[in-house]
Parts: structure tokens; C-alpha cells; sequence
């Protein structure tokens, strides 16, 4: 039975007793096997509900938690793109000749707090340790695997919630405002190409005529034409997360404090005190995953890039897919609300306000771009959960039994939440996996 304690009845949301038993039984590991299964998933940003929604179709019993809005994390904000081509990392080998800019605000794109960078050396030192080539050339290979299977996961949960709608195929365009800027990219694209993205490159007439409404004189483009964008990534969580309570799973509008595990089972203590009971527990809380007692998970060095967003509502005709100004970190979205640019990386933790400097710099750049002069309707700060070698976690706890993770997607959440879940539910069931998961391993940072 689903229950919390300290309450006499259902909480909101808690599917009807008895749950639903599946009629396929689900191959879980042996002791299990007798009884219907329960998971919990603590969040439910695009990672939580995709993992909610797989592991729901391998027969589990499911109960989401989140004390916010399913969706309203940094799944809500972001550049709207299905990225099978990021296999590129943040890391790169002249990282630690640029950090002295990245900390005195010297590049507008990214930025590092001085003081936050000195309270979190060893992350800073982490991160640049997987800054060779040898280690980028890993993370490129480990990104591309995942990459490579992002709509195994992606599209069958679009095809069961009926959410095509949502999704458009029109591509996407990468432009250079310099020759020079193109060419430093050149090697990145060739890996790109290699594992498996096709591009047309554009000269600058070509970029007009497919977006009229750029100003700025673009030097070179790359059309990827097979790229996908989500039209409102906010709904699509949404509507997965309505599926997935539809379909009989649970849910808990509160945030998870910690698990302790008994004799036959879990509890999962909220933030009010009450507990939930579950036999397994997925940790997808984004970059609050640490902040989960009892699951071992506050031992992983993860952080957050802060990415800005800001949205003129309307002005989505201007382009007629998303567009990516290289140089300056940030694309420009067509999607049902208008026009959102959204990227920059900022290092700063959880806590700090939102840095004007990044919002200015995107409404600087708005104008340059498209000629656009009026104030934003909005502007967005989200937090993208990253690890110092950029790879998700997606792993079971060796130290916490019966608990997963499923954390740490960077720039590329929205691409690899389909994929994660479906990985998730296989090591959730004890079955065989489809891809390696030893470079995603929790195990990596010990
Ligand atoms: C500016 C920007 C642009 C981006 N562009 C793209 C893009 O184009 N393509 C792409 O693939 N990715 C993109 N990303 C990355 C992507 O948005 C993230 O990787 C992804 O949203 C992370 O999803 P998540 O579910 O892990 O985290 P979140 O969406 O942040 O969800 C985490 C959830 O956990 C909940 N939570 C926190 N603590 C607890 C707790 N204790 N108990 C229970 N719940 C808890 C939170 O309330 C939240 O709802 C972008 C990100 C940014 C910031």
C-alpha cells in the first residue's frame, strides 16, 4: 500500500488503492519478483517524468515527487532543441588558458564567480583535470553513444502521450560572424560528422535567403536539417507528467528529504516529515540531486551551470528554426510563446541572484541579430545539473541499495531524458542493457 505516514487519507495526487497490477510480470531482480514493485522518482524535470514514464511501461508501480511544478526546472527554459549533434563538451583543451578571462568577466558567454570559483576549488580543478584531449576525446566518444539512441527514448514516449504536436523537424542553422570563428569549429565539426551529423554549409547569401530576418552579415552557416526542436518544452513535460497520472502513477507535490533504509524496503521522508514507502528510488532532482540525504548522492561532485533565457512574445516569425550564433553561446528559438534566446554559462552555484550582465548581453545580442528594440516580456535563470567531465550520472548506487540516478545531462537534458529513462527502467528491471553505462557510472568519481 502507497502510503504517507502521519495522514488518515490519500495524498493529492496518490493513484486509488488498490494500484493497478501490471499483466506482464516486470523481470526484477529476485526478491522482488512476488509482489508489485514500487518506485519513487524524486523530480519531475523532463529526466524525472521520461524515467517516471519508462519505468511505468516495464510494469512498476510509480510515484513521482516534486514540490514544484512537474517541468517548471531548468526543463522549462531551455534553447527548445533535440541536440543529437552535442557531443562536444564545455571541456576543451584551452580551458585553463581562458579561466583568467572567465573570472574577470572578460567573455560575455561564460562566466565565472571569482569568489564561488574559490569555495569550490576542487570542483574547478575536477572539471579542468578532464580538460585534455585525451579526457575531452572520451566524453566526446561517451556524449555520442547516448546521443546516437536519443530518440529510442525520446520518440516512443512522444508516440505513447500523443505529444507530436509538440515537435517540429526543421532543422537547425549554426552561424559565424567571422571566417576565423568557423574554422576554430572546423575540428569540433568533424567529430560532429564523424559520429554521425550531416551538415550544409552556407555562405552568406545562402544564410539570408533561408533567414531573412537575420541583420547581422553571418560569414558561414551550417544547416543541420534533421534536428528537432520542442515547440513548448514546459507543456511536453506537462503533458508526459498528465499521461504518466492518467495511466495510474503516483504523485507527491513535495520534495524528498532523505531516504532511510529498513528491512524490507525504503521510507522517503519529505520536507514535512511524512514518508512515503517505496522499494526503489530514482534521484532525477536535477542539479538539487545532492541535496537528497541517505542515498549517497551528496558524494558526487555535482554543480550547475546557470543559463539565461529571455522571450519576446510574438516574434516567432522572425525565424523559421532555431538559430545558433556561435561565438556567442546562445541560440535563437522560434516556439509557441515567441522568440527565445537562450544559453551562456555561468558558474556561480545555486544560491547567487540573477547576473544582469548575462541578461543585457542576450538583449544586447537580440538587437544585433534581428533588430529587435524592444524591452523582453521575460527573462529566465535555470540551473543545468553538470559533473566535471560534462557525462551524466546514470548508474545505480553501489553505496545505497535499490536507489539510481539519473542526473548530471549539462547543456543536453531535453536531448537525453528519453534515452535516460529508458536506461533507467532496464537497470531498475535487472535487464540486459542496450548501451554501455560504464562511462555514466556513479563509480567514476571515487
Ligand atoms: C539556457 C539553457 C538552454 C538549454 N538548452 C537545451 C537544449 O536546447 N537542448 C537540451 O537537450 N538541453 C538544453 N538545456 C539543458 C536542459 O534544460 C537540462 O539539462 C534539463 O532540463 C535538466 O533536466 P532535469 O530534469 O535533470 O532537471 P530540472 O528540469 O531542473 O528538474 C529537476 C526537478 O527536481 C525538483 N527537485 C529539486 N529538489 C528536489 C527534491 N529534494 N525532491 C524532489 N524534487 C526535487 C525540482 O523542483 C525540479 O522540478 C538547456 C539548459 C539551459 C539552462
Amino acid at each position: 500500500m502507497l502510503r504517507l505516514a502521519g495522514t488518515g487519507t490519500r495524498p493529492v495526487g496518490l493513484p486509488a488503492e488498490p494500484c493497478s497490477i501490471p499483466d506482464h510480470p516486470y523481470p526484477g531482480p529476485s526478491p522482488l519478483n512476488d509482489r508489485n514493485c514500487h518506485v519513487a522518482v524524486a523530480g519531475a524535470g523532463i529526466v524525472g517524468v521520461c524515467c517516471a514514464l519508462w519505468l511505468q511501461q516495464r510494469g512498476f508501480r510509480v510515484t513521482l515527487t516534486d514540490g514544484n511544478e512537474p517541468g517548471s526546472g531548468a526543463s522549462s527554459g531551455n534553447a527548445c532543441t533535440i541536440a543529437r549533434y552535442g557531443c562536444i563538451p564545455i571541456n576543451s583543451p584551452d580551458m585553463p588558458g581562458r579561466i583568467p578571462g572567465l573570472l574577470s568577466g572578460g567573455e560575455n558567454r561564460f562566466s565565472i564567480s571569482p569568489w564561488y570559483a574559490l569555495a569550490h576549488l576542487p570542483w574547478l580543478i575536477a572539471f579542468l583535470k578532464h580538460c585534455s584531449r585525451h579526457k575531452v576525446n572520451h566524453i566526446v566518444e561517451s556524449l555520442a553513444s547516448l546521443l546516437a539512441s536519443a530518440h529510442d527514448g525520446l520518440d516512443p514516449l512522444v508516440e505513447l502521450t500523443g505529444t507530436g504536436d509538440l515537435l517540429a523537424r526543421d532543422g537547425i542553422l549554426m552561424v559565424y560572424e567571422s571566417r576565423a570563428a568557423f574554422e576554430r569549429e572546423r575540428e569540433s565539426n568533424r567529430l560532429r560528422e564523424r559520429h554521425g551529423s550531416r551538415f550544409t554549409e552556407l555562405n552568406k547569401g545562402e544564410i539570408g535567403e533561408l533567414e531573412p530576418a537575420l541583420r547581422r552579415p553571418f560569414e558561414k552557416g551550417l544547416l543541420l536539417d534533421d534536428i528537432c526542436r520542442v515547440l513548448d518544452p514546459a507543456a511536453l513535460v506537462k503533458r508526459f507528467f498528465r499521461h504518466f497520472l492518467d495511466a495510474g502513477g503516483g504523485y507527491v507535490p513535495e520534495h524528498v528529504r532523505g531516504i532511510v533504509h529498513t528491512q524490507q524496503d525504503m521510507k522517503i521522508f519529505m520536507h514535512s516529515g511524512k514518508f512515503l514507502r517505496a522499494d526503489r528510488i530514482v534521484i532525477s532532482c536535477g542539479a538539487f540531486s545532492r541535496q537528497i540525504e541517505g542515498c549517497d548522492s551528496e558524494k558526487l561532485p555535482l554543480e550547475t551551470e546557470r543559463g539565461y533565457n529571455i522571450q519576446y512574445a510574438g516574434l516567432q516569425h522572425l525565424l523559421s528554426r532555431p538559430v545558433s550564433w556561435t561565438e556567442c553561446g546562445f541560440y535563437a528559438v522560434p516556439m509557441h510563446q515567441g522568440l527565445r534566446l537562450a544559453g551562456t554559462v555561468e558558474i556561480a552555484g545555486l544560491a547567487a541572484r540573477k547576473n544582469l550582465r548575462h541578461i543585457e548581453f542576450l538583449i544586447r545580442k537580440s538587437r544585433e541579430m534581428l533588430d529587435i528594440h524592444d524591452p523582453p516580456d521575460s527573462d529566465w535563470l535555470g540551473f543545468r545539473p553538470t559533473l566535471p567531465d560534462s557525462l551524466p550520472v546514470i548508474s545505480a548506487s553501489r553505496h545505497s541499495p535499490n536507489t539510481y540516478y539519473a542526473f548530471g545531462h549539462q547543456h543536453l537534458g531535453l536531448t537525453l531524458a528519453g534515452i535516460t529513462g529508458k536506461l533507467v527502467a532496464q537497470l531498475a528491471a535487472g535487464e540486459d542493457m542496450s548501451l554501455n553505462l560504464g562511462p555514466f557510472s556513479a563509480d567514476r568519481f571515487r
